[in-house]
């Protein structure tokens, strides 16, 4: 029972990429309730520092 409860916790927490409109890479992520944030690639800003 524990092991599903920490599970579930995980799977809740997943993220998923999200293409960046500005980059256009897998540089945007949201939560399962569909949060976005700025994209971790380009940092919204459409220039891509590594
Ligand atoms: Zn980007």
């Amino acid at each position: 029972m524990l092991f599903f409860a920490r599970f579930k916790h995980i799977k809740m927490k997943t993220k998923k990429a999200l293409v960046c409109p500005n980059c256009w890479g897998l540089g945007i992520v949201t939560d399962e309730d569909g949060n976005t944030a700025l994209c971790v690639a380009c940092n919204g800003t459409g220039k891509i520092y590594n």
